[in-house]
Order: C-alpha cells, then sequence, then structure tokens
C-alpha cells in the first residue's frame, strides 16, 4: 500500500493518556453524528484523489514530500486540544515543544543562544527576518540574486523597502563582482543570501559575501528554507559544505521543516542571532498574556494565533529523529542527494539527455538533446507528458540564457528562455526505484524524439 495507515492503531492508545488529563472534571461526552460524518468524510477521500501521487517515488517533480508518520499523528492527536501557540493560555504544552525544537534547530546551524519561532512558512518566516532588517536598516535596500525565491521582491513591496536583484553565474549563484558594484554606488542595508535556490538549489558564496561585509557592513540574511537541514549531510559538495559551515555568521535564517524536515504544510521557521531583536516584536495584548510572566511566543511573532499542533509535530519528529550528523534523519538527506547523484550521472551518460549544472543538493535540471532553445523547451512540454502518461512525475522549470549558455555553447539561441525539466528528489524511498524511473525516461525521451 502507498499510504502508510498501520501507525494509525497507536492514536487509540495515545488518545486515552490524553483524556486521562480531564479526569478531575465532570463528565462530558461531546455528540456527533457518525453517519452523516462518514457520509462526508468518503465524499473527501473521493475528492482528494484528484492530485498527483506525491508519496510514491515515481512522483520527483515539485518540492513536496509526505510529513513522516510521526509528525502526521503527533498533529492529529494534537488537534484534540487544538493549542494555539501565540499565547501560553492558549497552548502551555505546545508552546514548551515549540521553544525546545527551535532550539535544536538553532544548534543545527551553530547557534546556542538564538531567538526563533515556527511560522506558517517560508514566506512568512522570510518577511520577518527582512522586517527585522528594515527596523535595524532603516531607509536601505535589500537585495537577492535574481534566482532567489520571488518572495523577497515581493515581501520588500509590503513592507515598503527599495529592492535589487543581483546577477547570478552560470551556477545559478550570487556574482560578486556584480554585488560589490552594487555595494560600492548603494546603500545596501542587507544581503539575502540563498542557500539551495528553489529552481537548481544552488548555494551562493557565503564565504566571499561575509569578506565584503568586512567592508561594507551590511546585515545577512540566510534563506536556507530549502537547503537548510542539508548542513547534516556529509556527501555535499567540497564548495557547498564550505558554505554551509560558515551559516552560524549570518544574522538570520530562514529554514522550512515543511520542505526537508518531514512536517505537514504550515511549518517555516525563522531565527535569529541576536536573540535582543526580540524588542522590535514588543506589543500589549489586552487580551492574551495573563498567565504566565514565562515568554509567551506571541511577544516574539508577527502572527499571532499560530498552529501549536505544527509545534508537536516537529518536536516528535525531532524526538524520534533528532537533527544530529550521522544519525538517521542525516542519513536520510545523504540518500536522497546519492539518489540524484546517481540520476545525475545517468543523464550526463545518456545522449537523449543534455545536462547543465550539476546538482549542488537533490534537485536536478536537464533536457532533450536538441539544436535550438525552443526545441528544447519543446521537448520538455513534450517530456513532462510522456512520462506523466507512462506514471513518472517531474515538473519543469524555466531558466535564463544567462545561466545556460556557457554549459551548452552550442545551441541556437532563438529564445532567451529555456523550459528544462526539473526533479526535486525529496524522498529517500526513490532510490529503490532508480532503475524504473530510467527506464521510464528513456521510453519517454524515444517517444518525445519520434514526435519530431
Ligand atoms: C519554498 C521557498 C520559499 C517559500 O517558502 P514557503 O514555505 O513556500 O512559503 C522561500 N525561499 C526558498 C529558497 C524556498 O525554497
Amino acid at each position: 500500500m502507498t499510504l502508510e495507515t498501520r501507525s494509525l492503531s497507536i492514536l487509540p492508545r495515545a488518545l486515552e493518556i490524553l483524556e486521562s488529563s480531564f479526569h478531575g472534571l465532570p463528565l462530558f461526552e461531546p455528540s456527533v453524528n457518525i453517519e452523516k460524518l462518514e457520509t462526508v468524510l468518503l465524499e473527501v477521500a473521493d475528492r482528494m484523489k484528484d492530485n498527483y501521487p506525491y508519496p510514491h517515488p515515481q512522483y520527483i517533480g515539485q518540492m513536496l514530500k509526505p510529513p513522516h508518520p510521526v509528525a502526521r499523528l503527533a498533529y492529529t492527536l494534537s488537534l484534540w486540544i487544538n493549542p494555539n501557540n501565540h499565547a501560553l493560555d492558549g497552548g502551555r504544552a505546545s508552546s514548551a515543544m515549540e521553544k525546545e525544537a527551535v532550539a535544536r534547530i538553532g544548534e543545527m546551524f551553530g547557534w546556542k543562544e538564538c531567538l526563533g519561532h515556527l511560522c506558517s512558512g517560508g514566506t512568512m518566516a522570510n518577511l520577518e527576518a527582512l522586517w527585522i532588517s528594515k527596523r535595524l536598516k532603516p531607509g536601505s535596500k535589500i537585495v537577492a540574486s535574481s534566482q532567489a525565491h520571488y518572495t523577497h521582491s515581493r515581501i520588500c513591496s509590503v513592507l515598503e523597502i527599495p529592492f535589487d536583484s543581483i546577477p547570478t553565474d552560470c551556477n545559478a549563484k550570487m556574482d560578486l563582482e556584480s554585488l560589490e558594484k552594487a555595494l560600492e554606488s548603494e546603500n545596501i542595508g542587507t544581503v539575502v543570501v540563498t542557500m539551495g535556490t528553489t529552481a537548481t538549489g544552488s548555494f551562493d558564496p557565503l564565504p566571499s559575501i561575509l569578506e565584503l561585509r568586512k567592508n561594507y557592513g551590511f546585515r545577512i540574511h540566510a534563506d536556507a528554507a530549502y537547503g537548510g537541514y542539508f548542513t547534516l549531510a556529509n556527501n555535499l559538495g567540497q564548495q557547498t559544505r564550505d558554505i554551509l559551515n560558515h551559516v552560524n555568521q549570518v544574522d538570520s535564517i530562514v529554514v522550512d521543516p515543511h520542505k526537508h524536515g518531514l512536517q505537514p504544510y504550515g511549518c517555516g521557521c525563522v531565527l535569529f542571532r541576536d536573540p535582543t531583536v526580540g524588542i522590535h516584536y514588543k506589543h500589549d495584548s489586552p487580551y492574551t498574556y495573563f498567565t504566565s510572566d514565562e515568554l509567551h511566543l506571541g511577544e516574539i511573532s508577527l502572527e499571532c494565533s499560530r498552529p501549536g499542533s505544527s509545534a508537536v509535530a516537529l518536536w516528535a519528529t525531532q524526538k524520534l529523529l533528532p537533527l544530529e550528523q550521522n544519525g538517521e534523519f542525516a542519513r536520510g538527506l545523504e540518500t536522497i542527494r546519492e539518489t540524484a547523484l546517481a540520476l545525475f550521472d545517468f543523464l550526463v551518460n545518456e545522449s537523449r539527455f543534455v545536462t547543465a549544472l550539476a546538482p549542488e543538493l537533490d534537485i536536478l535540471i536537464w533536457g532533450l538533446n536538441g539544436k535550438r532553445a525552443s526545441e528544447i523547451s519543446s521537448y520538455s512540454n513534450d517530456f513532462f507528458e510522456l512520462t506523466a502518461e507512462r506514471g513518472l512525475h517531474i515538473a519543469k522549470a524555466n531558466l535564463p540564457r544567462s545561466i545556460l549558455e556557457p554549459h551548452w555553447p552550442d545551441i541556437v539561441w532563438d529564445q532567451d528562455t529555456v523550459t528544462c525539466l526539473r526533479s526535486c528528489i525529496m524522498k529517500p524511498e526513490v532510490t529503490g526505484w532508480i532503475d524504473d524511473i530510467k527506464r521510464i525516461m528513456i521510453e519517454a525521451a524515444d517517444a518525445a524524439l519520434a514526435k519530431r
């Protein structure tokens, strides 16, 4: 069975333990019309069939990774309480679990004493980091690379911060000369360093950007929404390893537990190296902070109500799979990366395909061998359909000529972007399916080439 359901049998026992916390109170039996509920739920199951098969190893398309069963169960269990991690009044246990889970993430990046919290995702987490940047460097610009997530320019527009994008080199990394030119001529308060771009998983050159910081004194925000957890993996390229080894020197970090951290959606995390930035969040809630003098997470978060269940799920996952090098969680990431490298090797050696940048993480970019930019693009569109028909699901990405041209010097540039094929491996289980994936890719490539 593709959907794991065996672990569900633990839930009633866990609920009994939770139920015992109500023993001091008069008996209360909530009523529910099971028949009507069942009718609706079965209809929901039917509606939910209209999806790509995300949990299956033959889905290697977008950034979609099933949550760990322990995360799913802990989340579900906690919904009987439905804690709100805004104030301790609404979720004492889950707030404590959030503080512990976030502290472990900070330690993963080498920060013993940082300030951080969970939020709805990478977008909100980045928004909080850039909002603090604006508070600390008022009137200055924020820059990110042209391959940074589009959210940065949009957040800057929401926060009314001037924003510029810095070109990348042919490896989709921020171009240092262009950055230095911008630093010389403009008042740049914050440089966003992407650690694992969304399109290609590329890392901006943090060590050199840290050198530039000595001269120009800007803040550095690391957007490690996708790539952050890979700091635990022992099989990264030397350059990527070196970049991650410097992440403790940045000012703020974003990582998405709902990307590579085995969590359901609704779990991003923002961390600040200097805990005193918490003063910028200061506000007086007239309603909520009465039951304790301890820190209420709503005092250091822009969002008010937040799902305590997210914190419970993350805590449970980190309890089962601690964030440590050489641990089981790290091994999962290493397996994913090995699989990406094996598939990249196949694509490099198979004449039907062309590759450009080598994967820094687990994201592959390739195309079918063609003579013109437009031809490769239409091959990608065909290949995407032809693999899906054969039960293999991949994704596509538009990449600019500036990145691809040095890799593909012989093609005719009849358009300025190429639709490439893209695959986020994400699941360790894919490793057992490499041969099936290769076979379908060859069949689909032959079918695509035969159509011309
Ligand atoms: C996914 C991603 C984001 C946006 O995060 P959401 O969780 O989708 O809101 C931002 N930056 C990078 C690098 C990402 O990969």
